[in-house]
């Protein structure tokens, strides 16, 4: 608990203390940069990677790749990190210094980290934004490999997928890597302003006093209310996530308008035979509420959502697929 609403970042406070040992003792990483939201993790990032960059390869090593179809935040820098040219639209100039290689193709990370001067690869193991798109096993394992054999940093962006999303803390569990940076916000907080940059040894003494700050991250009440979530997020809980997530893909899949489904425990994608946007809209008009992400309607339940609640939300969502495809087809 906390007593106090706010210490100026010169001071710990014990619950900002207790979470970031709480989430280094979840991925085995070193130290903790707290800030207000996933974007200002994902800066946090770069700005270690290029740091990390200048100092162990030389000033001119700080390019990033990201991943084409990508989103990793809205500030300038974390736009320009996103590798989607819309969001860049009305905004440019863009920050320098971010190239995008092709998902699941591994020959294209190859090429860029040859003919870039780059510090780091950055990227999400499910594309939320970008249509919760997992990125195959074997990519990210030779991403993994690839960047350490180059001696690049390896980022992942766990602000939508991280905090026991998909049925593990982190998504990269699921994949059997081990990064050297882990960003993460949204469900952090459970409703609480928070981002959090998780550091590895690689880059655990990378940044200097000075080097960053936050009036706010950090603060005593945001870090207490995480800390109550983090806690609550144990084996049973995921294995709970793990068996909603399926129950979900059961009841869902060869139901008549809906034609695939991807995403791992509970963020998951439809595909459907009518637009997204009028499944949401219909979802959303009879208390089931849910978004979409491109052209697939995007499920990001409450990870605690009671199974009465989930099942009857499930069926609101097999009705209004089915009714939409068959509106469509003119029946
Ligand atoms: N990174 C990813 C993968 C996200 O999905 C988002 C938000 O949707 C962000 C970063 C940005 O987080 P925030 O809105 O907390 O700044």
């Amino acid at each position: 608990l906390s007593l106090i609403q706010h210490a100026s970042n010169l001071y710990y406070t014990e619950p900002c203390v207790q979470l970031a040992e709480m989430l280094c003792g979840r991925c085995g990483m070193e130290r903790v940069f707290f800030s207000n939201s996933g974007a200002e993790a994902n800066e946090c990032a770069i700005k270690t990677a290029r740091r990390w960059g200048e100092a162990m390869l030389g000033p001119e090593y700080s390019t990033i790749i990201t991943m084409k179809n990508s989103f990793h935040g809205r500030t300038v820098t974390t736009l320009s990190a996103t590798g989607q040219e819309h969001y860049h639209e009305h905004f440019t100039p863009m920050t320098p210094g971010f190239v995008y290689a092709d998902p699941g193709d591994i020959s294209s990370v190859r090429r860029l980290l040859r003919e870039e001067r780059c510090c780091a690869i950055m990227f999400e193991c499910i594309q939320g934004e970008g249509g919760v798109i997992p990125l195959a096993e074997e990519f990210v394992r030779d991403l993994a490999t690839l960047a350490h054999d180059e001696n690049v940093l390896l980022i992942v962006d766990e602000v939508q997928t991280g905090n026991g999303r998909t049925g593990s803390y982190f998504s990269y569990m699921n994949y059997g890597i081990k990064p050297d940076i882990v960003t993460t916000a949204k469900g952090l907080g459970g409703g609480l302003p928070i981002g959090a940059t998780v550091m590895g040894y690689k880059v655990a003494d990378t940044l200097r006093p000075g080097d960053h700050g936050s009036t706010y991250g950090g603060n005593p009440v945001c870090c207490a209310g995480a800390l109550s979530i983090v806690r609550r997020i144990d084996c049973a809980f995921m294995s709970d996530v793990r068996r909603k997530g399926e129950y979900i893909r059961n009841r869902l899949s060869a139901s008549p308008g809906i034609t695939d489904i991807s995403g791992m425990g509970l963020m998951i994608g439809l595909r459907t035979t009518a637009p997204a946007s009028a499944i949401v809209s219909e979802c959303i008009s009879r208390g089931v509420l849910c978004l979409t992400a491109k052209d697939r309607v995007r499920l990001l339940p409450a990870l605690n959502i009671p199974d009465e609640l989930l099942h009857e939300a499930v069926e609101t969502i097999r009705t209004v697929c089915e009714s939409e495809h068959f509106k469509l087809k003119g029946d």
